[in-house]
């Protein structure tokens, strides 16, 4: 069997091509980075997890007619998505203050924002994700008005539509970030979510407690990394709760 194919090597994610012209295998990896990978380690079982979170987002995110990359999950650790050129701006949306933004504007974590704000970083590792506004988006051509217009509208739908989500299972969604492509189809080219959207990519604290079941827990060495992940997995209803989740080779299902 040939070996496949590495399009491109992330810190948690790798990407394959796929079956089709058109498509990607995406894989989820266990290694789990924080501060610009000046922190990193591997996390057993966390790959597995956020493969599965990210799928039941965006299964759901295309139900409702967000366009997504997402086709289908393929096995315990990939999944099958549509190719795209990534727009290098990260989105990141807030309903409640917590890291960065505590930082920079002085204002407490835990406290409820006026409304949600919508910020940009340019994806830079070298440069360590630096914010931006949209004049250095349209200025450096990283992304066009209308794609601009198109990230912030699907962004708050996603906001919308996530932040009831976990509601319903007693999680507050305090932040999380995004990831734009271009899919190109005949002449067309249209703006769709790519990436993942898993407690890597978000802030999720129980309504109750506050309690971290987030990535927040490496950054902060807090330990109980997978058990977090594992609680928003069973909360959704998407693992059952002896469920294994601590292999590494592709195990295929239907
Ligand atoms: N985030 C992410 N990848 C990044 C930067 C941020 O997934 O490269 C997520 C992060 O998990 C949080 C949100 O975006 O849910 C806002 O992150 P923030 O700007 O507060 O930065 P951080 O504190 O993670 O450095």
């Amino acid at each position: 069997m040939a070996r496949r194919r590495i399009l491109y090597e992330g810190k948690a994610k790798v990407l394959y091509a796929g079956p089709e012209p058109g498509t990607l295998v995406q894989h989820f990896k266990d290694d789990a980075t924080a501060f610009n990978a000046e922190k990193r380690d591997t996390v057993e079982g966390k790959g597995v997890l956020n493969n599965r979170i990210s799928e039941y987002v965006f299964s759901h995110l295309n139900e409702i007619g967000v366009p997504t990359h997402f086709i289908k999950r393929l096995n315990m650790r990939e999944q099958l998505v549509h190719e795209v050129e990534i727009i290098p701006v990260e989105v990141v949306v807030r309903n409640i203050a917590a890291g960065s933004i505590t930082k920079r504007l002085g204002v407490e974590e835990g406290t409820r924002l006026p409304r949600s704000i919508i910020e940009f970083f340019y994806k830079s590792d070298e440069l360590g994700d630096p914010m931006i506004s949209e004049e250095h988006i349209t200025a450096f051509g990283w992304a066009n008005p209308q794609e601009i217009d198109d990230m912030m509208s699907l962004a708050i739908r996603i906001n919308d539509f996530l932040g009831g989500m976990f509601a319903a299972i007693g999680i507050r969604l305090v932040d999380f970030k995004l990831e734009f492509g271009r899919q190109v189809e005949n002449d067309m080219v249209r703006t769709i979510l790519a990436d993942e959207i898993s407690p890597d990519t978000c802030r999720l604290w129980d309504a109750q407690t506050n309690n971290k079941l987030d990535k927040d827990r490496f950054r902060r060495d807090m330990g109980g990394l997978v058990e977090a992940y594992r609680e928003v997995a069973q909360r959704l209803g998407i693992l059952q709760e002896n469920e294994p989740i601590k292999t590494r080779g592709p195990v295929l299902v239907k």
